[in-house]
């Protein structure tokens, strides 16, 4: 398997934490709510790809020339994403995608987020 093919493997399987988010958030009505001035932003990391300290975010044992800047990079451009999301009035929530396998924290932690911009 070439490299390519590899990542695109990695990444389709990226995908799905991000959609189960997505439609626990549907789930709980949060997509009529996006009227609100107050401004929200819900990251979701695939483990690997923003090196999350856990065991899911293996470090790769080979190619490490070519991964280590990459997975670096991608760990500034989530801190620069975040500050200015910040200084520009938006609030920011990461979830992990290990995170994602625990679906009664992970809608805790959504309600929690998405309604204390109502009250
Ligand atoms: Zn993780």
């Amino acid at each position: 398997v070439n490299r390519s093919e590899n990542m695109r493997a990695i990444r389709s399987k990226d995908m799905l934490p991000e959609l189960a988010v997505r439609s626990l958030a549907h789930k709980l009505g949060y997509r009529y709510r996006l009227h609100r001035k107050d401004l929200r932003v819900i990251f979701v990391h695939g483990c690997f790809w923003h090196s999350h300290d856990c065991r899911f975010a293996h470090t790769p044992k080979s190619n490490l020339g070519y991964w280590m800047p990459k997975l670096a990079r991608n760990q500034a451009r989530d801190e620069k994403s975040i500050e200015a999301l910040t200084a520009a009035g938006w609030k920011a929530l990461v979830i992990w995608e290990c995170e994602t396998k625990d679906e009664a924290s992970l809608n805790k932690r959504l309600k929690t987020f998405l309604d204390g911009a109502i009250r």
